[in-house]
């Protein structure tokens, strides 16, 4: 057990290690980029692990293992639902998850909507954009992307804090680059255009394989698991 306490403790060592040196690389400042650890499928115990290493950030693609996560651990800790959402769940997490990366339509934001001004709470969400245009992908097309987040600027008790994307799996992170700028293009347009109610200080992009250049092209949340957790058991 020890022994799993030291590796993702040092794992996370050389993950926040590389977040600095690719800060450097472009001149930001480390303190702009807010690691998520995704412990999807990992055990509650490497979760302690994490936190015992400094990790206040989290990220789950499942509702499920989220809720039981967040029941089982009492520590406040920073809570991402990171995952495709579905609308039926949707009550499961407003009002305890702290963001929803993953927002791809104006019915499942009306429902974040309709829950969190049951609960009297502000739902804060990421839009996720497909930039590659991968077909297994989730996230709408960036041309949707203004038509939507004014649809969604007008919800009360939803707040667009941003932009998420999940680029494709590849060797080589350098062919990502190009989808992490037109993200961040995306935000600073859709900046530009000063809507009410949406701000666009959130980047979420970059997985273990490429957040170093994610980080380079402007992310502000780099979402890491196999780094600080190793390989998962199964493919999800
Ligand atoms: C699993 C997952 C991650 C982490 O992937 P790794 O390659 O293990 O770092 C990041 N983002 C999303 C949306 C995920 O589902």
């Amino acid at each position: 057990m020890d022994e799993r306490i030291n590796e993702i403790a040092q794992n996370i060592k050389i993950v926040r290690d590389n977040i600095e040196k690719a800060c450097s690389r472009c001149g930001r400042d480390p303190k702009e980029v807010t690691l998520i650890a995704v412990s999807k499928t990992k055990p509650v115990e490497d979760v302690r692990a994490a936190m015992a290493a400094g990790m206040e950030y989290f990220g789950e693609n499942k509702v499920q293992e989220l809720t039981m996560k967040m029941d089982t651990i009492t520590e406040p800790l920073h809570w991402n639902m990171i995952g495709h959402l579905q609308k039926n769940k949707v009550k499961y997490i407003v009002g305890r998850a702290e963001l929803i990366h993953s927002v791809d339509s104006l019915d499942l934001a009306q429902k974040i909507q309709s829950e969190a001004a049951k609960k009297n709470a502000v739902a804060n969400i990421l839009l996720e954009v497909n930039v590659s245009g991968e077909e297994s992908k989730f996230g709408i097309r960036p041309e949707q992307l203004e038509d939507l987040v004014r649809q969604i600027a007008v919800l009360p008790n939803v707040h667009i804090k941003g932009l998420m994307t999940v680029a494709p799996f590849t060797e080589d992170p350098e062919e990502n680059r190009q989808y992490f700028r037109n993200l961040r293009n995306l935000a600073v347009d859709i900046k530009s255009k000063n809507i009410d109610n949406v701000t666009m200080s959130v980047l979420s992009m970059g997985m273990t394989g490429d957040y170093m250049v994610a980080i380079e092209e402007g992310a502000t949340m780099v979402r890491v698991g196999t780094g600080i957790f190793g390989e998962r058991n199964y493919v999800c």
